[in-house]
Protein backbone atom coordinates (compact mmCIF):
# COMPACT_ATOMS: atom_id res chain seq x y z
CA UNK A 1 0.00 0.00 0.00
CA UNK A 2 1.47 3.43 -0.72
CA UNK A 3 1.79 5.95 2.30
CA UNK A 4 -1.14 7.85 1.02
CA UNK A 5 -3.89 5.43 1.38
CA UNK A 6 -2.76 4.22 4.27
CA UNK A 7 -2.58 8.01 5.62
CA UNK A 8 -5.86 8.56 4.29
CA UNK A 9 -7.95 5.29 5.97
CA UNK A 10 -5.89 5.94 9.13
CA UNK A 11 -7.62 9.45 9.26
CA UNK A 12 -10.91 8.23 7.87
CA UNK A 13 -11.34 5.74 11.02
CA UNK A 14 -10.44 8.41 13.04
CA UNK A 15 -12.81 10.20 11.56
CA UNK A 16 -15.83 7.86 12.28
CA UNK A 17 -15.04 7.53 15.56
CA UNK A 18 -15.09 10.74 16.60
CA UNK A 19 -18.16 11.37 15.22
CA UNK A 20 -19.85 8.97 17.66
CA UNK A 21 -18.02 10.84 20.80
CA UNK A 22 -19.96 13.46 22.78
CA UNK A 23 -18.82 17.26 22.47
CA UNK A 24 -16.08 16.86 25.57
CA UNK A 25 -15.04 13.69 24.75
CA UNK A 26 -14.44 15.36 20.88
CA UNK A 27 -12.62 17.92 22.61
CA UNK A 28 -10.26 15.90 24.22
CA UNK A 29 -9.48 13.41 21.33
CA UNK A 30 -8.36 16.46 19.11
CA UNK A 31 -6.14 17.96 21.88
CA UNK A 32 -4.64 14.21 22.49
CA UNK A 33 -4.34 14.03 17.87
CA UNK A 34 -3.03 17.68 18.06
CA UNK A 35 0.11 16.81 20.92
CA UNK A 36 1.00 13.24 18.79
CA UNK A 37 1.11 15.09 15.77
CA UNK A 38 3.37 17.47 17.63
CA UNK A 39 5.62 14.32 19.01
CA UNK A 40 6.06 12.75 15.80
CA UNK A 41 6.97 15.51 14.42
CA UNK A 42 9.68 15.90 16.63
CA UNK A 43 10.65 12.37 16.19
CA UNK A 44 11.11 12.99 12.54
CA UNK A 45 14.43 15.43 13.79
CA UNK A 46 18.02 13.60 13.72
CA UNK A 47 21.12 15.60 14.72
CA UNK A 48 23.20 15.71 11.52
CA UNK A 49 26.87 13.65 12.10
CA UNK A 50 28.42 15.84 10.86
CA UNK A 51 27.60 19.59 11.53
CA UNK A 52 25.45 18.29 14.81
CA UNK A 53 22.40 20.30 14.14
CA UNK A 54 18.99 19.10 14.36
CA UNK A 55 17.61 18.81 10.86
CA UNK A 56 14.03 17.48 9.86
CA UNK A 57 13.61 14.73 7.55
CA UNK A 58 12.78 16.70 4.37
CA UNK A 59 16.23 18.21 4.78
CA UNK A 60 18.33 15.31 5.62
CA UNK A 61 19.60 13.08 2.64
CA UNK A 62 19.97 10.28 4.60
CA UNK A 63 19.15 9.01 8.29
CA UNK A 64 22.39 11.47 9.99
CA UNK A 65 23.40 13.62 7.10
CA UNK A 66 21.88 17.23 6.19
CA UNK A 67 21.35 18.95 2.77
CA UNK A 68 24.12 20.88 3.44
CA UNK A 69 26.82 18.44 5.00
CA UNK A 70 26.06 15.54 2.18
CA UNK A 71 27.27 18.46 -0.37
CA UNK A 72 30.14 19.77 1.80
CA UNK A 73 31.14 16.04 3.05
CA UNK A 74 29.93 13.79 0.62
CA UNK A 75 30.24 15.53 -3.05
CA UNK A 76 26.52 15.22 -3.72
CA UNK A 77 24.88 18.05 -5.68
CA UNK A 78 21.51 19.20 -6.03
ZN1 LIG B 1 24.94 18.80 8.66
Amino acid sequence: MDPFSVMFKKHLLAWVIFESLRKEEQQKAILKLLLQTINSRKRQYRKCQFCDKKVAAEHRIDKNTCHVCASKHLGVVY
